[in-house]
């Protein structure tokens, strides 16, 4: 078998162990909890996850709770459902809050080492200061505090003497750094806000910098694999680790997962929900993990959707038709086949015997003998697409008009030979033939058709709701416009009230997965009633975008 070439992180991490620098590897995973998780941290995980089942090693889950306010327990309890759906364990359950205390003394460190200062300045003097990338900043006036009276001042803004923005901690770096992260940056502001964890207990948060560096050495992170545009602070995680004299967690840098015609930010799918453009985090059109699973995704499809792309060291945008083809793979081997009819019109086999029916045998899964058959009823009276019968049928139409033959899936050959409108013009009955010797598995009738459609029995027949989905934007990326909620699909959700299914699907409970018959991958919703199930199209047959 052909082996699959390492990727960048797997060879440093197999240099690493061969070398001798680690004896085991310890990976995360830090979400910040203030959304919901999409198909792009599904990527992170994976890989986190993925490196260290690969090398024997563990991955701690993270949560990045440093800033109050956008922070709440909803999240945290739906980022952990997400994580083990996709089939991964955490070693350990951390929160940064948890390393309030230890951050503070890592500070206290800083200033000791005079390197570190508490200044007046407000954000806007501090974007000021910085200056630009072509030109060096200015130092703060303040930068000269004393040791004693920065220690003075960093304890009384930990006391609460402060207001929001009256006094920051800022690290002594360097103001002329072609490195804009090492121009003093920011590592406390004041924040008079309860902590979803944390309470009250403080009003001074870390900044993101400041915690996320030492978080993993704290951790003992060996590989912190971030995404690309924290290449840049790099530097300062690496000045801080080296001035703090703590673990060396050592940052690697990944391209973000982007996908065709979605947006991928936890800020963009928090106005979707907000502005109430999709029913909730999981409306099965969002690409969080919730919504995929809703839709009918599995976490197998979603593994090997990342590992089919790969890590790279460059953004890019994935076609969602690479996931779409995944799932469809997926369950083609493993869905059983049904029969439902979304669009309903009646056809009655004029030749078959009033009040008689029959249980005809069919196939779960041609690809899957392991999956077995089950007993389907079949009647006088049937339901059949609408779109397969037309009055006039185009040339190579090979489904039902008047005189033409098609095959009733696993039942019988049957012909055309009248039909009924109402007073519009639309088709209200097909008057059919069938033929008893053209059984399925007993066909000994001489009979060849072209065409074979699905049906149920009106007799037994039983109703479900029926959601099709198409894509959320018209737009391949929305992100990079102006307005991406212009972009919105108007018929992103095509609802159907009253699509006809055989009976063994009135059961059907929430997660269940079938193939409709020619009408692609549909899984139960869990809006789902006993004997009224709601069915989501995860995803069409074919490819219907690409030519
Ligand atoms: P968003 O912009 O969607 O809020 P984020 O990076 O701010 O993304 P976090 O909760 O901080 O969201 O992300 C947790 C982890 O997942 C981080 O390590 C981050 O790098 C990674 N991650 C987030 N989005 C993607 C993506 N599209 N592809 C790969 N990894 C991602
Ligand atoms: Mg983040
Ligand atoms: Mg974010």
């Amino acid at each position: 078998s052909e082996e699959k070439s390492l990727n960048f992180i797997e060879e440093i991490i197999e240099a690493d162990l061969r070398d001798g620098k680690y004896k085991s590897i310890l990976t995360r995973f830090p979400p910040e909890p203030n959304g919901y998780l999409h198909i792009g941290h599904a990527k992170s995980i994976c890989l986190n996850f993925g490196l260290a089942h690969k090398y024997g090693g563990k991955t701690n889950l993270r949560f990045d709770d440093t800033n109050p306010v956008t922070e709440e327990t909803e999240y945290v309890e739906a980022i952990k459902t997400d994580i083990r759906w996709l089939g991964f364990e955490w070693e350990k359950e951390c929160y940064t809050s948890d390393y309030f205390e230890t951050l503070y003394e890592y500070a206290i460190r800083l200033i000791r080492k005079g390197l570190a200062f508490v200044d007046d300045a407000s954000a806007a003097e501090i974007a000021e200061q910085k200056g630009t990338p072509t030109k060096p900043g200015v130092e703060s006036p303040r930068r000269g505090r004393s040791v004693a009276e920065n220690l003075d001042l960093f304890e009384r803004m930990r006391k609460g003497e402060f207001k929001d923005g009256e006094k920051v901690l800022r690290a002594k770096i360097d103001m002329a750094s072609s490195n804009m992260h090492l121009r003093d940056p920011v590592l406390y502001r004041i924040k008079h806000a309860s902590h979803h964890r944390t309470g009250d207990a403080w009003c001074i948060y870390p900044m993101y910098d400041f915690a996320h560096g030492q978080s993993d050495s704290i951790e003992g992170v060996t590989h912190s694999i971030c995404t690309l545009e924290f290449a840049t602070h790099r530097p300062l995680y690496d000045w801080l680790i080296e001035k703090l004299e703590i673990f060396p967690s050592r940052q690697y840098e990944f391209a973000r997962g982007n996908l065709s015609y979605t947006v991928m930010s936890k800020r963009m799918l928090l106005q979707l929900v907000r502005e109430k453009y999709v029913s909730g985090w999981d409306d099965p059109r969002m690409p969080t993990v919730s919504a995929l699973r809703r839709r009918g995704y599995t976490p197998s499809s979603i593994r090997s959707f990342w590992d089919k792309v790969g890590i790279q060291k460059r953004d890019n945008l994935i076609d969602v038709g690479l996931l779409e083809f995944c799932i469809r793979e997926e369950l083609n081997r493993t869905a059983n086949r049904v029969m439902a009819v979304l669009e309903p019109v009646k056809l009655v086999l004029t030749n078959y015997p009033e009040g008689q029916e029959e249980w005809l045998e069919s196939e779960n899964n041609p690809e899957d003998p392991e999956a077995g058959s089950r007993k389907l009823p079949f009647g006088r009276t049937l339901w059949i697409e609408r779109e397969d019968f037309m009055e006039n049928p185009a040339k190579k139409f090979f489904r039902l008009g008047p005189g033409l033959a098609v095959r009733l899936k696993s039942a019988y050959i049957i012909r055309c030979d009248d039909f009924k409108k109402d007073a519009e013009g639309n088709i209200t009955e097909i008057y059919c033939t069938y033929y008893p010797e053209s059984r399925s598995g007993q066909d000994n009738s001489g009979f060849k058709v072209k065409g074979t459609i699905h049906w149920v029995s009106a007799a037994h027949a039983c109703t479900a709701e029926v959601r099709l989905y198409d894509r959320l934007f018209s737009t391949e990326d929305p992100a990079a416009t102006e307005d991406f909620k212009a972009c919105l699909n108007p018929d992103s959700l095509q609802v159907i009230p009253e699509a006809v299914i055989e009976p063994a699907l009135a059961e059907a409970q929430p997660g269940d997965r079938f193939q409709f018959m020619r009408k692609g991958y549909f899984c139960a919703d869990r809006d789902s009633a006993p004997g009224k199930p709601v069915f989501n199209r995860t995803v069409t047959l074919k490819d219907t975008w690409s030519k």
